[in-house]
């Protein structure tokens, strides 16, 4: 591992500050980015650790949600106004890796979690894109039963790991940043990116870029979703395919309805096709589906994960039933 300069900031400016250092890179709770210089993917000169910022939740009386950056996994999964409020994001934060991670792994560096593509992390052994641009992707042609069937491209076919982040797509989060030309705020479904011809760029944050909060709108519905992971072990494993689901029910009609799929592509996949198709049909397995497959036309598996297209449509058909038969 190479060596670096370790700092705490006490506030964002003085994150800012030397977050905007040459080499410097934030720390979280270091759950990905300390493998990550293990394997030395990573190599920063300086890590600004920024733990000691937001660690702050707050329920708006409107029905929002504002998640400081720092809050821990835990902390979140199991706040009331979030198993009150917003059960699919309790239901997908514990669904990840394990209680001792998610006590340490914050909500920024969960967002910028990187893949875990074993093809990135072979660095010894493997060609990426990612890892290196220009390289070739060893995955494409090699055991790639965990990889992407939706958004990818001929550079990389990497998956995002986070299952916090798919329910956050479906609740419409707003990621909030600060850097030192001044804040902006991103929908999560535009913070992470889709490989196109430059993979080794995850998301569109800029050098530098710190992640101070995520604000969940209000969602009324929400009370009736959930969050389901099918993986290959009933725990600490990454989700082969996972869904994230919300649903506004009026007279057997689907009023609204929010979905998301993770394991799939390069960033969290709203299903916006199915999303449209659902509004105003009667909520039977057969709407489920006609608009589950619309979403999945463009599916383009690779040799060993075309079964993650049933898996995917499989999923959404018993996730919505489940959510049809459930009093919110
Ligand atoms: C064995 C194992 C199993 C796992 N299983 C799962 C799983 O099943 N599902 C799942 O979703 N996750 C899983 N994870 C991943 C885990 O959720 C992430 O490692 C964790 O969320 C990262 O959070 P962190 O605070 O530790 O981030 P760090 O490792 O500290 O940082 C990650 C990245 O975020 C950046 N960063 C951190 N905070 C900020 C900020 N405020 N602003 C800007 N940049 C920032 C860092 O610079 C770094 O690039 C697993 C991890 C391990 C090790």
């Amino acid at each position: 591992m190479k060596p670096f300069i370790y700092t705490r900031a006490g506030d964002p400016a003085e994150a800012l500050l030397k977050g905007a250092a040459p080499g410097a890179k934030y720390l979280g709770g270091g759950t990905n980015l300390v493998d990550l210089l293990r394997e030395t993917l990573e190599r920063p000169d300086a890590l600004v650790d920024v733990t000691g910022l937001d660690g702050d939740i707050t329920a708006h009386d409107d029905g929002r949600l504002t998640i400081g950056a720092s809050v821990r996994n835990t902390a979140l999964a199991a706040h009331p106004a979030v198993r009150e409020r917003f059960p699919l994001l309790s239901r997908a934060i514990v669904a990840g890796a394990s209680a001792q991670i998610r006590n340490m792994a914050t909500v920024g560096g969960n967002l910028l979690q990187r893949t875990r593509c074993a093809y990135f992390y072979d660095s010894d052994g493997s060609r990426c894109n990612k890892r290196e641009p220009g390289q070739g992707c060893d995955a494409l042609e090699g055991f790639n039963r965990m990889h992407a069937i939706l958004g990818a491209s001929p550079t990389c076919v990497a998956t995002h790991p986070s299952d916090m982040c798919v329910a956050l797509a479906a609740l419409d989060a707003v990621v909030h940043l600060r850097h030192p030309d001044g804040e902006r705020s991103l929908p999560l479904i535009d913070l992470h990116r889709l490989p196109k011809d430059r993979p080794e760029i995850d998301t569109q944050l800029r050098p530098g870029e710190l992640i101070t909060a995520v604000e969940l709108p209000a969602l009324a519905f929400a009370t009736r979703s959930t969050y389901r992971k099918v993986r290959d072990r009933s725990s600490y494993a990454f989700a082969l395919v996972s869904v994230a689901a919300a649903l506004d029910l009026q007279d057997g009609l689907v009023k609204d309805v929010r979905l998301a799929l993770g394991g799939v592509a390069h960033k969290p996949w709203r299903a916006l096709k199915a999303e449209a198709l659902l509004k105003g049909q009667p909520a039977t397995e057969a709407a489920f589906l006609a608009a589950i497959d619309a979403e999945l036309a463009d599916a383009r598996p690779l040799r060993h994960n075309a079964f993650k297209i049933d898996l995917a449509r499989r999923t959404v058909i018993a996730v919505l039933n489940q959510l049809t038969e459930t009093q919110p």
